[in-house]
């Protein structure tokens, strides 16, 4: 698979294969588009079932939403830093495992105010029939928002005052988190929808990068390829980037985040079907930044999260001890939603300082950072927002159109997993489903299906298991 210039009539005379190339050894071809976890999945799984594959990658730099930074000396992730689900269903179990890289498991005891699950976000699990009650109640959907200020125009005696309000707002803030979206934006209806494997969850200690780039070697990567077009026939497709070159393939995986297919900045031709236009505009993107600040030493309690209780869930602040986890002197701030959307437009500087005023609410003898990042991904052209959420009154099979083919188009990605969007370990499953659909409607196309072996074939790897810290 060649990247050249060239015309749609060069494209038209010069079908990417046919079958009769095919029968003289040349192997189907794919373009996966997007380097994150979702494309480096697909990449491999088609890579070692004999495919030609290329991965166009905007960034200088695989990985997307999983990002390790090492200007501290040590690994920060700035993106994603836990594995959902600590267990052997987990799809990225068994190469973690295989990896020997160290989990800390953040659930379960021992945290200023709450822990981590979902689980235990007091208000629903405690008043949780209140809020179902709400949702059976109206056909309607609503925002979480809006369904607890029912419950307290029901039962004013709920209502919460003072410390208990605050705390309250605190578990909003966290909540806002995990969605990476303000409350009032939530679905009631969705919210639960998607599942949480077993095992709590656990900080990759040694950061994410060595499973990307496990699962990028020996692949034909091209990075600071920004696609710009895709043009889709019946023999094969046409991706073009955004220095003009064109690069043809028997099909494509499109693996861009949903911000970016929201910008229309990638033009398909013919234009996408209607019901695939409108579940990209209709599923809800949201933002969750990470701003990391780097200490002497430590001078805070000894417990996994800190948190600083407000009137208002935008006031209301989080912290991530990656010193229980790691040993290293760092706290991660993390605001999402409209906080998060507001400081992202600050410097570095700003940020940081934003974040450190917000410690020092609770610990007035902090000592300033030696060292901070920040991360923008609501900003950043390559993600345009940090992942995917159920906007009130939008149907749950947006992730599932958003996942459907279309001719030889695949897509995949987190905001196209039904059970697990928003998460390292869906998008990675979509990339394997992806690959998996691709290949088998090349190879049934080209009547070729007995050739290859199945991408996720009958092989098992030697099970190795999670080392976990923190049972
Ligand atoms: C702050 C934050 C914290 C998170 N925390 C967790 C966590 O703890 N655990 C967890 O499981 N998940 C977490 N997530 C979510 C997780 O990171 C994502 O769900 C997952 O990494 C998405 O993978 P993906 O392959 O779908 O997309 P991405 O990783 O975004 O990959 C898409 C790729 O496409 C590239 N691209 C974009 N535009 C173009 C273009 N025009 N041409 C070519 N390439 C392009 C991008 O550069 C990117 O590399 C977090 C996300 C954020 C932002």
């Amino acid at each position: 698979m060649e990247s050249r210039e060239q015309s749609n009539r060069q494209l038209t005379k010069v079908p990417c294969y046919s079958n009769v190339e095919r029968r003289h050894g040349a192997s189907p071809s794919v373009i996966v588009i997007g380097g994150g976890f979702a494309g480096m999945a697909a990449a491999r799984a088609l890579h070692d079932a004999s495919f030609q594959v290329v991965v166009l990658e905007s960034r200088d730099r695989i990985g997307g939403r999983v990002h390790t930074d090492y200007s501290f000396g040590f690994p920060i992730d700035l993106g994603a830093s836990w594995l959902h689900g600590v267990c052997k269903e987990n799809p990225l179990a068994p190469l973690i495992g295989r990896l020997g890289l160290p989990l800390y498991r953040t659930s379960g005891d021992n945290s200023v105010l709450y822990d981590h699950d979902l689980e235990s976000y007091a208000l629903f699990d405690m008043d949780g029939n209140q809020t179902d009650k709400v949702r059976q109640n109206y056909s309607e959907d609503m925002s979480i928002l809006r369904a607890i200020s029912i419950v307290f125009e029901r039962k004013p005696e709920l209502r919460l005052e003072g410390i208990a309000h605050k705390v309250l707002q605190w578990y909003l803030c966290r909540m806002e988190g995990w969605f990476a979206a303000d409350a009032d934006t939530i679905s009631l209806k969705c919210w639960d929808q998607e599942e949480l494997l077993p095992g709590g969850h656990g900080l990759m200690v040694r950061g994410y990068l060595p499973v990307i780039n496990t699962l990028a070697k020996g692949l034909d990567i091209r990075l600071n390829h920004r696609v710009k077009k895709i043009v889709r026939r019946y023999n094969g497709v046409k991706v073009t980037v955004e220095d003009g070159r064109s690069f043809i393939a028997d099909a494509a995986i499109v693996t861009v985040p949903l911000g970016v297919l929201k910008s229309n900045t990638i033009k398909f031709e013919p234009r996408l079907p209607e019901w695939k236009e409108s579940a990209i505009a209709d599923l809800g993107v949201g933002i969750e930044n990470k701003i990391v600040l780097h200490f002497e030493n430590v001078f805070w309690p000894n417990v996994e999260f800190l948190g600083v209780v407000a009137e208002t869930s935008y006031g209301c602040s989080y912290f991530l001890n990656l010193h229980k986890a790691t040993g290293h002197s760092v706290l991660v701030y993390m605001p999402a939603g409209k906080l998060a959307l507001d400081i992202q437009k600050m410097s570095d500087e700003a940020a940081a300082s934003f974040a450190f005023k917000q410690l020092k609410k609770i610990l007035p003898d902090a000592s300033a950072p030696i060292q901070y990042l920040v991360s923008r991904w609501g900003m950043d052209e390559n993600s345009l927002g940090s992942y995917s959420y159920d906007a009130v009154g939008k149907p749950h099979d947006l992730y599932e159109r958003l996942r459907i083919p279309v001719d030889n188009l695949f897509f995949a990605g987190e905001a196209t997993s039904v059970d697990y969007p928003g998460s390292v370990h869906g998008a990675y499953s979509t990339g394997l489903m992806a690959a998996e659909d691709c290949r088998m409607r090349v190879l049934e196309r080209y009547g070729e299906l007995d050739l290859f072996q199945p991408v996720m074939g009958e092989e098992t790897p030697v099970s190795v298991p999670l080392l976990i810290s923190r049972m």
